[in-house]
């Protein structure tokens, strides 16, 4: 996978602009690195590591998104200007004004602070403005999270869990709406462990099993279907099973009550065929060999998803009659799944339009961002374009943000909290007024649990109403039976 971690170094960074589409002068990526270890000399991370680490990791992120020569130059320059005294004028006179502007986008983007609706809404606005105008900001800024999220372990528990948040509520969103799945899902990973620490246990170690059995099955359906594929004079075809993201695969358990078994695609075969026509053929060679599951065919090619993507589905029953989810597409198909809006980099000239018209909702966000001043409404107002839609946002008195499916329940917010909260939990304030268990919460709504401390377990009618995963399942193994 591109975007697994790798050593940063400027070799590595050397060797992977080899492979990038773009005209690149190595010699001054060169320049910039060694202008970027001037500028940070002496200063080290958190992790003791010399600071020239990190925008090299930057870099490195984004040479393997195959972005351009302006971008990864930038990347390696970001921090200068905020962390060092060297100024925002002397990159310009090094660099050019491209460069300069991309570092000057990234430093006015500043630290986003993450904390109550006012703050959570600015952060969105300050994105948007960025994004406008120039898309290749926001790239940086996440090459640069993700680095950041790498080495969250060395930051003190508070950040760690500031950074994780922001990460998941505004980051991620967006990451998706470009259709950079492939960073989307590292970034929500990696944050995923720090928001929901004991979610996060609980679903590694209640997958790991599960995962590894998956993946030895699927290895052997790419068995036969390599030597089928050869057989049939297939050539240049990558097979290979793909893990689902646990992030991913805990959104799923919490929005659909789905046990794990109804989860096909905890590992999927994937496979990727030179032209659009071969995946056709390869689907035909899969049911061949295993019959599908008929309602679970989709064709995205023929119709793609409204996102964009791109790519074959079907679900067959294999070898002793196990479902497993295959994915069959192109190198371009799984270029752009991987790398969205950042792959028209990669097939530049052919795009730009394409481009430009995936682009046009950010313009219509900052036109109307500037009619609305008020920051509930705005929020409210993304909530409404789809691109946050999936979850509704609440707070706790303090002003932490949490994160709940639609239609989620006080229940659901007091065990998303903690177990011991939710066990507790007889009744909430919700914006100040007194409310019970079964609400249904609303985006914004400002919640505190009523507690009795003497309470030692859930009551097992609250399953009427819980609507999360987490809620459900520790209410039903902590419940007394009667
Ligand atoms: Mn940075």
């Amino acid at each position: 996978m591109p975007l697994t971690q790798a050593k940063n170094t400027l070799e590595n960074l050397l060797e992977e602009l080899k492979n990038n589409p773009n005209p690149i002068d190595e010699e001054l990526v060169q320049l910039a690195y060694v202008f970027a270890s001037a500028a940070h000399e002496g200063q080290v991370r958190k992790s003791g590591k010399p600071y020239i680490t990190h925008p090299l990791a930057t870099a490195l992120t984004l040479a393997r998104m195959r972005l351009d020569q302006p971008t990864i130059i930038a990347g390696l320059l970001h921090d200068v200007p905020e962390e060092t005294p060297v100024t925002l004028q002397e990159i310009k006179k090094n660099f050019g004004a491209e460069v300069a502007q991309l570092v000057e986008g990234i430093t006015k983007l500043g630290t986003l602070k993450y904390r109550g609706i006012e703050r959570y809404a600015e952060n969105l606005r300050k994105m948007f403005v960025a994004m406008a105008q120039d898309i290749r900001v926001i790239l940086i800024k996440f090459a640069d999270r993700l680095h950041n999220l790498r080495t969250l372990e060395h930051l003190p528990k508070e950040k760690r869990e500031r950074i994780a948040h922001e990460t998941l509520e505004i980051y991620a969103p967006i990451a998706n709406r470009l259709g950079i799945w492939e960073m989307q899902g590292i970034l929500e990973d990696l944050s995923f462990k720090y928001t929901n620490p004991e979610d996060y246990e609980w679903l590694r170690t209640s997958t790991t099993h599960r995962y590894e059995q998956k993946l030895a099955y699927v290895a052997k359906l790419q068995k036969i279907l390599e030597k089928e594929m050869l057989k049939q004079g297939m050539a240049y075809t990558i097979v290979y099973g793909r893990p689902k993201r646990l992030y991913s695969l805990y959104k799923k358990l919490l929005r659909k009550n789905k046990d794990f078994d109804k989860v096909y695609d905890l590992v999927a075969l994937r496979i990727i065929v030179p032209a659009v026509a071969d995946c056709y053929t390869v689907l035909g060679i899969v049911h061949g060999l295993w019959p599908p599951l008929p309602e679970r065919l989709k064709d995205y090619i023929a119709m793609p998803k409204p996102n964009g993507y791109r790519s074959l589905h079907t679900t067959v029953f294999g070898p002793d009659g196990e479902r497993v989810e295959v994915q069959i597409r192109t190198e371009d198909m799984n270029a752009q799944a991987e790398f969205g809006i950042a792959a028209h980099w990669v097939y530049k000239e052919k795009d730009k339009r394409q481009q430009k018209r995936e682009l046009q909702w950010i313009q219509e966000l900052v036109t109307w961002q500037k009619e609305i001043a008020d920051n509930t409404e705005y929020v409210k107002k993304l909530r409404n374009i789809d691109i946050f839609s999936e979850h509704i946002f609440v707070f706790t008195p303090k002003g932490d943000v949490i994160d709940l499916p639609d239609g989620a329940t006080v229940i659901d917010f007091a065990y998303t909290i903690h177990t011991d909260i939710g066990n507790q939990a007889t009744g909430s304030l919700v914006n100040e007024k007194m409310v019970s268990l079964d609400t249904v919460l609303q985006d914004g709504d400002v919640i505190e649990i009523i507690r009795d401390k003497n309470r030692k377990y859930p009551n097992r009618d609250w399953l009427e109403f819980a609507k999360t995963g987490i809620a459900r399942s520790k209410i039903r193994a902590l419940a007394k039976p009667f």
